[in-house]
């Protein structure tokens, strides 16, 4: 959301470059960096592929952390699919970033994602829950983006996505989305109703129901 983004002028102290290394992977051998936030003391890292820091366009990926969806497979969100098909597509160019940011459950943390669950076991939707716990919809915050992106030479995105907040939100940082690049994601019985709802009540840029 562009009112959780840090000004500008702040954003080279917020995030702290660690180290690299690299990063072999089943689709590509990417370069990873470390990044540290001493404001929350959260560790954040970006891969990158191929030559990034050439002024051209990178296809790029700007994934918010799901424990559950990324690591533990967990078929109630879109999360996991989507991360591992744009690292397909990044190995797919040779060339591309994914960002990845540890802010679990959309902002809120990850027990409070537990209970958000437990809310939606007894009926409420995703947005529903978050609003029961009294939080916002979406408590994620992109501005961390810039001293990454800055730091990794990256001017212009080929952003995949389809939540068109995240493209709002880009709006108010330092790089170009040149282009808006779909990740449509195949649904099941348990993330049906999760993608209806991100589709109705959220804008996102995916098609109501099966
Ligand atoms: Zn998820």
């Amino acid at each position: 959301m562009l009112s959780n983004n840090p000004p500008a002028e702040n954003q080279e102290q917020v995030l702290e470059f660690v180290d690299s290394c690299q990063l072999p992977t089943t689709w590509a051998n990417f370069h990873m960096h470390a990044f540290f936030e001493p404001a929350t003391g959260k560790e954040h890292i970006a891969l990158t592929l191929g030559e990034v820091a050439d002024g051209q366009p990178v296809l790029a990926r700007i994934h918010s952390e799901c424990l559950t969806g990324d690591a533990l497979f967990s078929q109630r969100c879109d999360c996991g699919p989507q991360l591992e098909m744009a690292l397909q597509k990044i190995a797919q160019e040779g060339r591309g970033v994914l960002l990845y940011l540890r802010q679990e459950g959309r902002g809120i943390g990850l027990l409070n994602k537990v209970r958000a669950y437990h809310l939606q076991d007894d009926g409420a939707d995703t947005v529903e829950a978050n609003q029961l716990l009294g939080f916002a919809a979406d408590l994620r915050n992109y501005g961390l983006c810039d001293p990454m992106l800055k730091h990794l030479g990256i001017q212009s995105l080929r952003l995949m996505t389809n939540n068109p907040r995240k493209l709002a939100a880009m709006a108010g940082l330092n790089v170009t989305v040149a282009e808006h690049v779909p990740l449509i994601i195949e649904r099941n019985q348990y993330n049906n109703r999760y993608l209806n709802t991100k589709a109705n009540k959220l804008g996102h840029l995916i098609q109501p129901d099966l």
